[in-house]
């Protein structure tokens, strides 16, 4: 992509997905979290206020990585977040700064901007007044997001399918594309009980540009939920597993537990202690070749994503984004390497270095 692109000679996304994946890094409350920027718990993106240039360099390093799309960091900056944490003042400011800083990184670097609503927190489905109260903060961020100018929302982490669909249908009234993610719980169920294929299909019926899954399962635990996805919509899928080792017995990231470990509060990895079930890249890798062997063209990685991920996800599809400049080469290693120039003695040590393994 050329530095200075101007937004009419892009693509939109649906163009992109006919032509190829669209790859899309999510997994920013995670990450500010661990750097110090914001607080585990509530996890409100407080950062896009008090330090815009972390949030813009953090999308920027997104998108050396290779991703296609800059997610506005709105994700949680939802009234009922703001509320909970006392500034609820800050809440229109926080929404359209995030917005501004995506839209900056995306126009510079020929990348889509996208605004994102996620679950409320407040939803109940035998309650139509929390319905509303939904409806009308979806309506309000995805309002500054038309403002701003985005390609399209990402509705987000919805547990709930009629929230989902609420989010689906506050994007649509807006004219913009939908890309409709849910989190799908434990028991492989919406919290209605609604089966998740059954979900897909009815958001897709409902208007949804794409549809799919994010955060809450890693590559093992959404794979199998995907194939049935695929097998059972039109439209393009989205899938962004947390890069996480879940398995049938623990298939989500909250459900995961390490005994290998005795000091963690309340002896529950999530979601501050979950470094150990960390996937590497190569995991990543395979996950992005077997989705997109199966049809599935809107990928990314949620919450726990670094930039490695996202990199090694864009090989895998056969990209070579900037920061493959600096993909691994062992060949240099001064031990396990083999380039000429390098010292005997050094590469006679790499079986002790291993332990002779
Ligand atoms: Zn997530």
């Amino acid at each position: 992509m050329s530095a200075q692109q101007s937004p009419g000679d892009q693509k939109g996304l649906l163009d992109r997905l006919s032509a190829g994946a669209v790859i899309c890094a999510e997994g920013y409350l995670f990450e500010f979290e661990r750097q110090g920027y914001l607080q585990a718990g509530a996890f409100v993106p407080e950062v896009v206020l008090e330090h815009p240039d972390l949030v813009e360099h953090l999308h920027r390093t997104f998108v050396h990585a290779g991703s296609d799309v800059v997610e506005a960091f709105t994700y949680y900056g939802h009234r009922e977040k703001l509320r909970l944490i006392g500034r609820e003042q800050d809440l229109e400011p926080m929404n359209r700064q995030a917005l501004e800083i995506a839209k900056k990184v995306a126009r510079d670097t020929g990348t889509l901007v996208a605004g994102n609503i996620c679950n409320t927190t407040t939803w109940a489905p035998a309650d139509t007044a929390s319905q509303t109260q939904a409806r009308r903060m979806f309506d309000e961020q995805v309002g500054w997001a038309v403002d701003a100018g985005v390609d399209f929302v990402i509705g987000e982490t919805y547990s709930h399918f009629g929230e989902a669909l609420a989010g689906l249908e506050a994007i649509k009234a807006a004219k913009l594309p939908a890309v409709i993610t849910m989190a799908i719980l434990t028991n492989g169920m919406t919290r209605e009980g609604t089966d998740p294929v059954e979900a897909m299909k009815r958001l897709e019926q409902a208007g949804a540009d794409v549809v799919g899954l994010n955060c809450a399962r890693g590559p093992r635990t959404m794979m199998p939920l995907l194939k049935e996805i695929r097998q059972a919509v039109k439209c393009h899928v989205a899938a962004l597993p947390v890069p996480y080792r879940t398995s049938p017995e623990h298939p989500t990231f909250q459900s995961l537990s390490d005994p290998a470990c005795d000091c963690i509060p309340g002896n529950q990895p999530f979601p501050v202690a979950l470094d150990p079930f960390t996937c590497n890249r190569y995991e990543i890798a395979e996950f992005a070749k077997e989705a997109w062997g199966i049809g599935v063209r809107y990928l990314g990685v949620c919450c726990g994503a670094g930039p490695h991920h996202i990199r090694a996800m864009a090989e895998a599809l056969g990209r070579r984004p900037p920061a493959s400049r600096y993909s691994p080469d062992m060949s240099k290693h001064y031990v396990f390497g083999s380039a000429s120039g390098l010292r005997s003695r050094n590469m006679e040590f790499s079986k002790e270095l291993r332990g002779n393994v």
